[in-house]
């Protein structure tokens, strides 16, 4: 049910984050796994089978686990085991910027096939190409980066953004980027349940607010 990673493509794609991002993934371990032996690892972290349907990646701890047919995700997950993941900060802004990240990895090296990434997550990367990074003034590879280095992400991130504008809130925009659970691992799906793109809209639309809100208060 579970079986080693292909060893050249895995150094292959470690490289790529390491240089870009500028981490050492040494400690990272990556293992295939067969439907029935991703549901049985995620069980093993508190999800119910029903959770992992759909699911071809997924992040705990130091391992990566990939679905044996879906090795494309597997850039995606090693950027969550770099730092850029929804234990450290919200899921919107993990995904969003975890796929721009891959994007940019990708385009630098002339692009990727689609052996080596696929986008996921369309509306959080849309919502941090077109509002967070702007936001922040900084590439979708600086701004991991600060994640990465931070020991606090959502105050980074919600400094970086203050260091622009007035932000009336710091508060509640520094609650805003929270990561939604500490006990909840970051993972690549497919197909997500209509209630969880539910719940991501309202999210990012909260976030959305505050940015603009905030940006509305420039004095001249
Ligand atoms: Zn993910």
């Amino acid at each position: 049910m579970l079986s080693p990673c292909p060893p050249a493509a895995q150094r292959q794609i470690v490289s790529i984050v390491e240089q870009g991002l500028g981490v050492d993934l040494a400690h990272m371990k990556c293992q295939l796994a067969t439907r029935k032996g991703m549901a049985s690892v995620m069980k093993n972290h508190g999800w119910s089978r029903n959770q992992a349907s759909g699911v071809v990646g997924f992040h705990h701890d130091d391992t990566v686990t990939v679905l044996d047919d879906s090795w494309w995700t597997f850039l995606h997950e090693a950027i969550h085991a770099a730092g850029v993941n929804a234990d450290r900060i919200s899921t919107v802004v993990a995904e969003g910027l975890t796929e721009a990240i891959a994007q940019s990895l990708c385009g630098k090296k002339g692009g990727c096939s689609s052996a080596e990434h696929r986008d996921t997550y369309p509306q959080e990367t849309g919502w941090v190409k077109e509002t967070l990074l702007p936001a922040v003034g900084m590439s979708a590879l600086d701004l991991g980066r600060a994640i990465i280095r931070s020991k606090n992400p959502p105050v980074t991130v919600a400094e970086l953004i203050a260091s622009r504008r007035p932000v009336r809130n710091m508060r509640k925009l520094v609650g805003q980027l929270r990561p939604q659970n500490k006990t909840i691992p970051s993972f690549n799906i497919v197909a997500r349940p209509p209630r969880h793109v539910g719940a991501v809209g309202v999210l990012y639309l909260v976030v959305g607010a505050v940015l603009w809100a905030s940006s509305r208060r420039v004095t001249p």
